[in-house]
């Protein structure tokens, strides 16, 4: 009896979570995944955040990645642990996997944009046009003098290093509204209305978050769901299959329509949270002042956050804009305290 019940206690003991590590006011577990995109002394930047990953921490390797001071940039991260005082996660697990998923879908939304971007540069003007197939013009796009480069300068300052600059095209579209959008193949529009009411830090910060959309493929992450969605409904593949030649066709024909819609509503709610964080890190890394990014914020909602009517792509969705700078407030706290700012010795 006493030897059932000293069973009982140990085996009750064993399963009861210990309270003594529990307790300590130890920071929640967070997970970080995005691209591996700087290497900062011993810390990976991965979604904008500073990740570490201790001796005796698990390590998932793919290919080139053998352990976390191999993993290549580019890779794709994932990564779990605590955030310790300064910010930094401290991971207890990370994978590491080279990122050539999708493909496929990469290059039709690629290959639809730079249908787009050709009809563009032809006219020499930018619109969008409707299911109905009235335009809207945008006005006349500008693909030389001062303004472009100074869009340009900054794009190759703010390319992460894994990446080629010239595979981003800067183009200026002769519109007052403050608008700018990258789109998957690599063309970046920016509105004059915007260049002529923002300083070059706050250009950056813009311009990070539009380049984020492209360099995380935050298209062609939406264009997949959507067109499994629409192929499904088609009966064109079966759920675990692959996509056959008239899937392939089907695919390539809706992706420019496709693509039109997700410049015009914006991207879902995570994937802008990520450009703003990414996008932070870019114009950081570059040696912009980051410290404008909340006043920035709010300098939108006052211009916007009041309309209806919303003719902006960069701003699309984003009526919580104020929240947007609430955000970002705590991402400066986390990431780019004073010391940290400081100690970069950037201007
Ligand atoms: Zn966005």
């Amino acid at each position: 009896m006493t030897r059932w019940i000293t069973r009982t206690l140990a085996l009750a003991l064993m399963l009861a979570p210990l309270p003594a590590a529990a307790g300590k006011n130890e920071a929640p577990e967070e997970k970080v995944e995005g691209y591996a995109e700087w290497w900062e002394g011993g810390l990976l930047i991965v979604d904008g955040q500073r990740v570490s990953l201790p001796r005796g921490g698990r390590f998932k390797a793919h290919d080139e990645a053998t352990d976390f001071r191999s993993i290549p940039l580019g890779y794709e991260v994932k990564a779990k642990g605590h955030r310790d005082r300064s910010g930094v996660l401290v991971a207890k697990e990370v994978e590491a996997k080279p990122n050539h998923d999708d493909a496929m879908f990469e290059r039709d939304l690629s290959e639809s944009f730079d249908e787009i971007e050709g009809k563009y540069l032809d006219r020499r003007r930018m619109w969008e046009e409707d299911e109905d197939g009235e335009e809207e013009d945008y006005g006349r796009l500008r693909t030389r003098g001062p303004e472009v480069e100074r869009v340009r300068g900054i794009v190759d300052e703010l390319v992460p290093p894994y990446l080629n600059a010239e595979n981003f095209r800067v183009y200026v579209v002769d519109n007052e509204e403050w608008n700018a959008m990258a789109a998957p193949n690599g063309a970046i529009f920016v509105f004059s209305g915007l260049l002529d009411a923002l300083d070059d830090d706050e250009l950056a910060i813009i311009l990070g978050h539009e380049l984020v959309h492209a360099t995380h493929e935050h298209s062609r992450k939406e264009f997949k769901k959507a067109m499994f969605v629409q192929l499904l409904a088609a009966g064109v593949i079966g759920a675990a299959e692959g996509i056959d030649s008239d899937g392939k066709r089907m695919l390539v024909q809706t992706a420019a329509l496709f693509g039109a819609m997700a410049w015009q509503n914006g991207y879902g709610r995570s994937q802008e949270d990520q450009a703003d964080r990414v996008g932070l890190r870019y114009a950081f890394q570059a040696g912009y002042d980051v410290s404008k990014a909340p006043a920035l914020w709010e300098r939108f909602a006052d211009k916007y956050g009041r309309e209806s009517k919303v003719a902006n792509f960069f701003f699309s969705d984003h009526s919580a804009s104020q929240a947007r700078a609430v955000r970002m407030r705590s991402e400066l706290a986390r990431n780019y305290s004073r010391a940290v700012l400081s100690a970069s010795g950037r201007p």
